[in-house]
């Protein structure tokens, strides 16, 4: 394990916001997760998960407890028949996963190409982007149960996933550190047809490539044209979930014109466009960029504080209340700091 003292959040976290934790433990085997949880305890810390950061917030007043993260490598594979099953440690680079499946032309998660990330945090709010999310091929994770100090397995029933959730992120927040994460996968292709942006892109490029591969340069070429690169512009991504509807509240929004989407995933609202309709694509408010191409994504420009993302984001959600009667709902986890 290796023990870190005063980082700060901010370098930490892609939003790149946040002042200093107290320690950061990194583990790089399954019993030293053991260890920084008794690291902890002993010095009565309180302590926050982290992967890569690219779906939490860090406060200004920093965290006065240890922050735990899991740089566990190493992916194999068992192939039985057409099928493939991946154990991928936590501390894996997510898109690393996906480049390794689409290699091997497996398909189930190639639509979920280039979203930063650590393996491990894939299950916590149920990644998904273009018609996939890791719920479709996950079949198991390897975890350390924070309350009883004891390994587990946790089965995908176990997990009780929906759009964007788990238990590991709703029920049973905090509980869990996920060690690592097995997929099962097949050979073959996704079948058509294919998320209506992945399509519209197939069409004015003439594609025909529909291989893990193929569908892996699609995605990510439009991944690279709407998104920012959290790398260059800092984010955590989409900032609010979508807008999820009843049948009966659909058909009222649909009687009001709005762009109603019936998915696999349930009826929805796409909340960037809720934001662009509202006037704010492309806007600067309190030093926060709201994403020009994909108004959910908020870039962090020259905010200097938490409080200047509270601000422009408060500002967001009243905006589109007051014109279309939705509450939007932020998608990033914040790290406490009531504990500091
Ligand atoms: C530019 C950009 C684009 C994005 N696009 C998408 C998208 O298309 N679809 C999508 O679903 N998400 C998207 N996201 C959000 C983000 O990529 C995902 O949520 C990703 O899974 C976060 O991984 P992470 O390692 O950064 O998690 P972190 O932000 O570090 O952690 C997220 C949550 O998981 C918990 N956690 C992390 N690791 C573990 C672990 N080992 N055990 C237990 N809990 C853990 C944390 O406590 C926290 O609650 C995007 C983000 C950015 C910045």
């Amino acid at each position: 394990m290796r023990v870190n003292e005063n980082i700060l959040i901010s370098s930490l976290t892609t939003m790149r916001l946040g002042g200093p934790t107290r320690y950061v433990l990194e583990v790089e085997h399954p019993s030293e997760v053991s260890d920084a949880f008794g690291f902890a305890k002993q010095y009565h810390l309180p302590t926050f998960v982290l992967g890569y950061g690219a779906n939490t917030i860090g406060h200004d007043e920093g965290f006065k407890g240890a922050i735990i993260i899991n740089r566990m490598q190493g992916i194999t594979a068992e192939t039985i028949g057409s099928t493939t099953k991946l154990k991928i440690m936590g501390g894996e680079y997510w898109d690393n996963v996906v480049e390794y499946a689409t290699n091997k032309n497996l398909t189930g998660i190639e639509a979920l190409s280039k979203i930063p990330g650590l393996a491990g945090a894939a299950p916590v709010q149920n990644i998904g982007a273009y018609g996939q999310e890791i719920a479709d091929t996950l079949e198991s994770i390897e975890v350390y149960d924070i309350a009883t100090d004891t390994y587990k397995i946790l089965s995908k029933a176990d997990l009780s996933f929906s759009y964007r959730k788990s238990i590991l992120n709703t029920t049973h927040k905090n509980r869990f550190f996920v060690i690592s994460i097995t997929l099962s996968l097949t050979e073959g292709q996704m079948t058509r047809p294919f998320y209506n942006s992945i399509e519209r892109y197939i069409e004015a490029n003439n594609l025909t490539d529909f291989s893990p591969r193929g569908i892996r340069k699609i995605v990510s070429a439009i991944r690279a044209d709407k998104l920012p690169d959290p790398l260059e512009k800092p984010s955590a991504g989409s900032f609010f979930k979508n807008i999820y509807l009843t049948e009966a509240e659909a058909e009222i929004a649909e009687d009001k014109g709005y762009p109603v989407h019936r998915g696999k995933d349930g009826i929805k609202i796409n909340s960037g466009w809720l934001i662009e309709k509202v006037g704010l694509a492309g806007q600067l408010l309190h030093g926060i960029r709201i994403n020009e191409k994909s108004a959910l994504v908020l870039i962090n420009e020259s905010a200097k504080s938490y409080n200047d993302l509270a601000a422009a984001r408060n500002e967001i959600i009243a905006k589109v209340y007051d014109r279309f009667g939705y509450w939007l709902e932020q998608e990033p986890v914040e790290i406490p700091y009531e504990n500091s």
